[in-house]
């Protein structure tokens, strides 16, 4: 295992198991100053894309601060609440943000956190641990390989800007999203402990590291995306370097691409079926994919939404949960990887590293925005 750095002067203690990490964790919190654990931008590249605006249709999140900073800027923005936050309205029609011409964003100077942030995502769990949105295409994918040794990637040499904006949030008011996220840890931590689920993260990393995490034939298994009537937001979306992103939908014998436009319309590229069988690697490939599923392993979201999962009726313990997940994972990303083959009018039953990058830049989003039992900061 790579040394996991945790919250800043709460390293040390050792609870005990069943009084649970967080009783030691929450007590210090309040005494200790969060830090960020970067381990996982490590050996990371990244130059957003000029032509691209993938991350822009989405409705940003506004913090007080970013929606006094955006009004002075444009007072003409229209903010709504949605789930209690305060966000950017969405285009009448939906699309992309408001703010969004072609691909340049008007209120560049007072964007609020989350584009500032992008491709950085936090989650507030035990600890606060930044990850790489590997959707975006402005992060070269090689690190990843490296992955699957299990080897640290290198140095954290680039995301300046983005852990700037990060690291002055962390500063701010982070010690009580901690808390409130130990808080249902350790409630869900009690539960599945006393129906003997409960395994410790560490150990579940432990166990499923030494293994080859890719489906087997017999264990890949589809998922159709959403309807095509659902929720932008639902849908797998991908940069291909048209003018709008492309976006996958459950069509009609397969499922569908479509080129988004920024006002909420969009225009069909063609539909693939999704392969009933697994499709094989090349040996990259398979390294490609092996190297992102253990990153996806390393993610404190990942095992916190498995945790939540469990605990909202779902059987089976931590590990095995885990690791069925990782499966559905890299199915999905083999069947995205291979429809899109499908739509360039390759055949889709053999996939190279590139095909396995793109079925990653279509998914990886998606499992960043599963709901866990700790937050996004
Ligand atoms: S998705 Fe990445 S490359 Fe594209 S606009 Fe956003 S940050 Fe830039
Ligand atoms: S505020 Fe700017 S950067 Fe943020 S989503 Fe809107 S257009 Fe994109």
């Amino acid at each position: 295992m790579r040394a996991r750095p945790r919250v800043a002067g709460v390293t040390d203690r050792q609870p005990e198991r069943g009084e649970s990490e967080s009783e030691g964790l929450e007590g210090s919190l309040s005494r200790a100053s969060p830090t960020l654990d970067v381990e996982l931008l490590s050996g990371f590249d990244f130059n957003c894309l000029p032509n691209c605006g993938l991350c822009c249709f989405t409705s940003p999140r506004l913090s007080p601060g970013d929606e006094a900073r955006l009004l002075a800027r444009a007072p003409e923005a229209k903010v709504v609440s949605r789930a209690g936050e305060r966000c950017i309205a969405a285009r009448p029609q939906g699309g992309a943000c408001q703010f969004l011409r072609e691909t340049k964003c008007l209120v560049h100077d007072a964007r609020p956190a989350p584009c500032r942030e992008f491709p950085v995502s936090v989650h507030v769990g035990t600890r606060l641990q930044a990850t790489v949105v590997l959707t975006c295409p402005g992060v070269p994918i090689h690190p990843l390989t490296r992955w699957s040794a299990r080897a640290p990637a290198g140095q954290v040499l680039n995301f300046r800007t983005e852990l700037e904006s990060v690291r002055a949030r962390v500063a701010k008011d982070t010690s009580r999203k901690l808390a409130e996220s130990l808080r249902r840890r350790r409630r869900i931590l009690r539960s599945l402990d006393a129906e003997g689920r409960w395994v410790d993260e560490d150990r579940v990393r432990e166990q499923l590291g030494r293994s080859a995490l890719a489906p087997s034939e017999e264990q890949y298994d589809v998922e159709d995306p959403p309807s095509g009537n659902d929720e932008l937001e639902l849908l797998p979306m991908y940069f291909d370097g048209r003018v709008g992103p492309v976006a996958l939908a459950l069509g009609l014998g397969g499922w569908e691409a479509r080129e988004l436009s920024a006002d909420g319309g969009f225009r069909a590229l063609g539909l693939a079926a999704p392969p009933v069988r697994r499709p094989t690697m090349d040996e990259e490939a398979t390294g490609l994919l092996e190297g992102y599923l253990h990153y996806v392993l390393a993610r404190d979201s990942f095992l916190a939404a498995v945790h939540l999962e469990l605990s909202r009726g779902r059987e089976g313990n931590v590990t095995d949960a885990a690791r069925e997940d990782l499966r559905t994972v890299g199915s999905l990303v083999l069947a995205r990887g291979s429809v899109r083959a499908k739509l360039r009018g390759a055949s889709g039953a053999l996939l190279g590293k590139e095909d396995v990058e793109r079925g990653i830049r279509a998914t990886d989003l998606d499992w960043l925005d599963r709901p866990t039992w700790g937050s996004r900061l």
